[in-house]
């Protein structure tokens, strides 16, 4: 219980105006600001996507926080790309080794969970946003890959740095029995925010789940479900989203996003 004091104190320091930016606590997490890079800051530096240089580029923006895709390989090796093949290997019928031959246009190699994890853990200020990408063999399979993704966030004591993300609701509710204090977020859309709040989820929807549901925002605010929309590229949906009381938005236009913050901030 020592960490979760820690953290509520650091919360009470960031709010008591030692910053001029709002910060935002999710569980054990605490974020400068609501602008998640998707898939790292890639595309106005034309980085391959998830890769640890569009990580490193999230980084240096000042980003909220960095998403990023994990699948398992056929020797349960954790790695980074966002579709189940990696540059036509799939991903879960290959070894981490066949997926070495393989050579991104930067020069990387296919990044593993840990790689990304520590380059992500040299600095405190972009949250790490792990989707775990659900298996096409099996729900245990799918399942197992979340077991390993915890435990190596454990492993590496990153749970101050971590959100975890999924498609999966399974996936979603064994994240959150490995790690009650866990910020969980649930990607599908279908389910309402009194549902996700009953089983401590919190909400990361399609801007169009969102817009079908035009209460779920302001529902999910007033029973204390953190909300997050994706992925949202244009400056006047992201003005929306804002206006609308939006916690987080994942964007592939981060630069947007901080400029309007900013621009916001001073008025
Ligand atoms: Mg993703």
């Amino acid at each position: 219980m020592k960490f979760i004091s820690f953290f509520s104190l650091t919360a009470a320091v960031i709010f008591s105006g030692c910053t001029t930016q709002k910060s935002i606590t999710k569980g054990s997490v605490i974020f400068d600001n609501k602008v998640i890079a998707h898939r790292g800051a890639f595309k106005k530096a034309g980085l391959p996507e998830n890769s640890i240089a569009s990580l490193k580029a999230a980084i240096a923006l000042g980003c909220g926080g960095s998403e990023f895709d994990i699948h398992m390989t056929s020797d349960t090796v954790l790695v980074i790309n966002h579709d189940d093949a990696f540059m036509g290997l799939n991903i879960e019928n290959s070894t981490y080794e066949q997926l070495l031959e393989k050579t991104m246009k930067n020069g990387e190699k296919i990044p593993t969970f840990e790689n990304y994890l520590k380059e992500g853990m040299k600095q405190n200020k972009t949250k790490l946003i792990a989707e775990i990408k659900p298996s096409r063999i099996s729900k245990e399979r799918s399942l197992s890959l979340a077991n390993k993704v915890v435990e190596m966030v454990h492993f590496l004591k990153g749970q101050s740095m971590v959100v975890y993300i999924a498609f999966d609701y399974d996936v979603c509710k064994r994240v959150r029995e490995l790690d009650p204090n866990a910020p969980v977020q649930y990607l599908k859309g279908d389910l309402p925010p009194e549902k996700l709040k009953a089983d401590k989820i919190d909400a990361d929807y399609n801007a169009d789940a969102f817009n079908k549901n035009a209460n779920w925002i302001a529902e999910a605010k007033k029973i204390g479900v953190v909300t997050n929309v994706w992925i949202v590229n244009n400056g006047k949906a992201m003005d929306e989203f804002l206006a609308e009381g939006i916690d987080f938005i994942t964007t592939n236009e981060p630069e947007l996003l901080l400029k309007k913050l900013k621009t916001n901030s001073r008025n």
